[in-house]
């Protein structure tokens, strides 16, 4: 019927991770829904071998962007044929196809990124701004990305026209200060990276938070918390976590 034989293509599809991701994001909550919307956010996608061949990576630099196609592998295997979207204020159901959910057949997701730095030493690694990826997602394929045939300025959708609104946030001065201490490999500006992040209002859409209740997310090795008030969002606490988990 397809002109292939399904259990033989589920025992030989032969795709396997060429990259893992190295990224603040330690939980899903939290993550920007898509890529660029928090561009302070950095990450490392380091190849792996035998794919970590400097060769492999030749001529990368001369791109602003990239795709990277991945798995949601903290999900795989789970998927539904419809879904709630956030953008829908997570209370309205649609088919599977017709959103970017990570509940899908295959579990694959795809992200836009821009390319600030191709490494080649001690790692083979690329480092990029704006992924919406957990740490240690694995990375099925990198292309560059290639504004003639990749933008078209006349798509619409008209589900999602425009980028989600910012909420306001508020980050008291000590933590503001505790934040710009903060170093990583990749140069994370931690301040402004919780500021975009926040700014996306992580929460479901369809909740009504009272002043009382406290969110929290795992960000760049710390527990971050906040609050809302009066419709803005206000950092309570910047608490390190034990571990550490930016690359
Ligand atoms: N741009 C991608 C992803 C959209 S969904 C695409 O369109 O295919 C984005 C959400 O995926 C994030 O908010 C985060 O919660 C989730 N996510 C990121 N990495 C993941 C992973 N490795 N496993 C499961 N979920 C992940």
């Amino acid at each position: 019927m397809y002109g292939w034989d399904l259990n033989a293509y589920l025992d030989h599809l032969g795709i396997v991770p060429i990259a893992t991701t190295h990224s603040c994001f330690s939980e899903k909550f939290g993550i920007p829904r898509q890529p660029l919307l928090a561009d302070a956010s950095r990450a490392a996608i380091e190849l792996l071998p035998p794919f970590n061949d400097p060769e492999a990576v030749v001529g990368l630099d001369q791109h602003t962007h990239l795709w990277l196609t991945w798995q949601f592998h903290q999900v795989a295997g789970q998927w539904s044929p419809k879904v709630r979207p956030p953008r829908l204020g997570g209370n309205k159901k649609l088919g599977v196809f017709a959103t970017r959910s990570p509940f899908r057949p295959n579990n694959i997701g795809l992200s836009v990124v821009r390319l600030i730095e191709v490494r080649t030493h001690p790692k083979v690694e690329l480092v990029v701004a704006g992924a919406d990826l957990l740490d240690g997602t694995p990375i099925l394929d990198i292309k560059p990305y290639i504004p003639y045939a990749d933008s078209v300025p006349t798509a619409s959708s008209q589900l999602a026209e425009q980028a989600p609104t910012l909420a306001t946030v508020n980050i008291p001065p000590p933590i503001l200060q505790l934040a710009r201490e903060y170093r990583d490999n990749l140069g994370t500006d931690l301040p402004a990276l919780i500021q975009q992040v926040l700014a996306q209002d992580p929460k479901p859409a369809y909740q009504q938070p009272d002043p009382e209740r406290i969110y929290g997310m795992e960000l760049c090795g710390f527990n971050l918390q906040w609050r809302y008030v009066d419709g803005a969002i206000e950092v309570v606490a910047l608490d390190k976590l034990e571990r550490e988990v930016a690359g």
